[in-house]
């Protein structure tokens, strides 16, 4: 690609950028510290990292290239400063093979985990795109949030033998995780994101889990509609909805783990081929997915701003209407922590309804009332806002 169709390409992404932050708006607030560090995502290292991971050849069971692609992880995570790394061997047909893991401790929930994963190993070919795309997605997003405090544990999981039938990571859910209880809000999956540039790609695939067992999959409606949102606040890209499906978040699926993930819109036609190279990839899309994810990981770990001391991702403002009601109302909650508590009082200061709300847009029916002057507060994290609300029977 030249370099004038590339600043071609920065251009309409930043007016895109722009104009979703004003659409999107209403649904989930920007954070503007979670920008700051999604605009540090560097496309140099990206570059860097990619062409080194090509370079490593072809990932397949057994290979000495394999084993060097989980050294040279292993390394840059050591030089990102993180020291929580462990490598998880476990066997499969004769050969030994390796889980790469990451740890960033959650100062608030140090025992409850957001996953971030995808798989480094490749098939026929150095698999640039699979899933060379979102290893180094974690790799980026390792390295700039190791300074950047965060209420969950995050582990970033380097997942292999992936394409030996998701060996790696069902190795990881039914032999560790799973049997130690281990509490994760959420497994981010990453594979395969590095566009086709034979196509003009502007969206990304959220995956949710529509499968059996389904005990986790409204959750995984919820996140899954969440990720979309981030990644049209801090990406240029639009999004789709899609099913989860044949990548590492499967074993988790199974049992009942929440799950979300991330795919390319146009598949390339050259994964588990000896072409997935870079040159086929669309790398300014992949550097769009790439700050998407990054301000997805920051807001499922919920990233806070230390600098500051009024925590950006909390609530400011709320909108009810229609006001005066004639007895349902609609109230929007603009924040990006919930859940956020409520109560309606009376003008005595008596509460008469209270409860959470889950999400950003809501209902609340309050026909059962007498007709007359109400006030509605929500809180959360200390903070609260309320309002008037006039409640007109006919
Ligand atoms: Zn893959």
């Amino acid at each position: 690609m030249s370099i004038n169709s590339f600043l071609m390409k920065k251009i309409i992404s930043i007016t895109l950028f722009v104009l979703f932050v004003q659409i999107r708006a209403s649904a989930q607030l920007y954070n503007s510290f979670y920008g700051n560090i999604v605009n540090s995502c560097s496309i140099d290292t990206v570059f860097q990292n990619l062409t080194q991971f090509e370079s490593l050849g072809i990932k397949e069971l057994g290979s000495t290239s394999l084993t060097n692609t989980l050294l040279w992880l292993k390394n840059k995570h050591q030089s990102y400063g993180y020291s929580d790394i462990s490598i998880d061997t476990f066997s499969y047909n004769g050969n030994d093979s390796y889980n790469l893991i990451v740890t960033k401790l959650g100062t608030v929930y140090p025992n409850t985990f957001v996953i971030v994963d995808g798989h480094y190993d490749t098939k026929n070919g150095p698999g640039a795109n699979d899933n060379g795309s979102g290893t180094i997605i974690l790799l980026e997003t390792a390295r700039l949030l190791k300074e950047v405090q965060t209420d969950y544990s995050v582990k970033f999981i380097h997942f292999s033998l992936e394409e030996n039938g998701l060996v790696g990571s069902t190795h990881y859910v039914n032999d560790i995780a799973y049997p130690s209880g281990m509490d994760i809000k959420l497994v981010f999956n990453i594979d395969q994101v590095g566009g086709d540039n034979s196509k003009i790609n502007n969206t990304i695939v959220c995956e949710r889990d529509e499968s059996y067992p389904s005990a986790a999959n409204a959750d995984s409606y919820a996140y899954t509609d969440t990720l979309a949102a981030c990644m049209e606040l801090y990406s240029s890209l639009s999004t789709n909805i899609s099913n989860a499906y044949s990548s590492d978040y499967m074993p988790f699926q199974f049992k009942n783990y929440v799950i979300t993930g991330l795919y390319e819109k146009n598949a390339t036609p050259f994964s588990h081929s000896i072409n997935d190279s870079i040159s086929k990839m669309d790398i300014p899309y992949f550097f769009e997915v790439l700050k998407g994810a990054v301000g997805a990981t920051m807001y499922f770990a919920v990233a806070q701003d230390t600098a500051n001391s009024i925590p950006e991702n909390t609530l400011t403002s709320f909108s009810v209407y229609p006001n005066p009601t004639s007895g349902n109302l609609s109230i929007d909650i603009h924040s990006l922590i919930f859940p956020v508590k409520y109560s309606l009082a009376s003008t005595l200061g008596n509460i008469v309804k209270e409860g959470y709300f889950l999400k950003n847009k809501n209902t609340l029916p309050i026909k059962e009332l007498d007709s007359g002057i109400y006030f509605l507060t929500v809180e959360v994290n200390n903070q609260n806002v309320t309002r008037k609300i006039i409640l007109n029977k006919p």
